[in-house]
């Protein structure tokens, strides 16, 4: 996938401060935070939406949203985050490259 912003990302051809880094997933800051606190975490391999996995996609899954317990942690806001995947274009999904937003940081609760 040459064209795929968020691959050129992970291959290190459009520089990026990888806030976490594993075999499976890269998670970085949004370019464009929704929250003090906006992080996107990627599959290393490219895959364009969540309808696009399988059964045999279950432990990449799990590692994806343990990945966000993981950076919640780091980023001191484990008591609460939410999740948000946009699965597809019709779901608002923009960015062709499966990403799961992780948004937290409000103190005292979302305003
Ligand atoms: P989507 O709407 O596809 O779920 O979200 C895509 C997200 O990727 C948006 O929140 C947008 O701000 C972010 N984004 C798009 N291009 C870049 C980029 O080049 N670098 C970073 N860090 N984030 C990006
Ligand atoms: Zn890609």
């Amino acid at each position: 996938m040459n064209d795929c912003i968020f691959c050129k990302i992970i291959k290190g051809e459009i520089p990026k401060d990888f806030i976490y880094e594993d075999e499976k997933v890269v998670v970085f800051a949004d370019i464009k935070p929704s929250a003090p606190v906006h992080l996107l975490i990627i599959p290393k391999k490219h895959i364009a939406k969540l309808q696009d996995l399988g059964d045999n996609n279950k432990e990449l899954l799990g590692h994806i949203l343990l990945t966000a317990n993981k950076v919640a942690e780091m980023k001191n806001i484990k008591k609460g985050f939410k999740i948000v995947i946009n699965c597809g274009p019709d779901g608002g999904q923009k960015v062709p490259h499966l990403h799961v937003h992780l948004l937290g940081g409000w103190r005292g609760g979302v305003k």
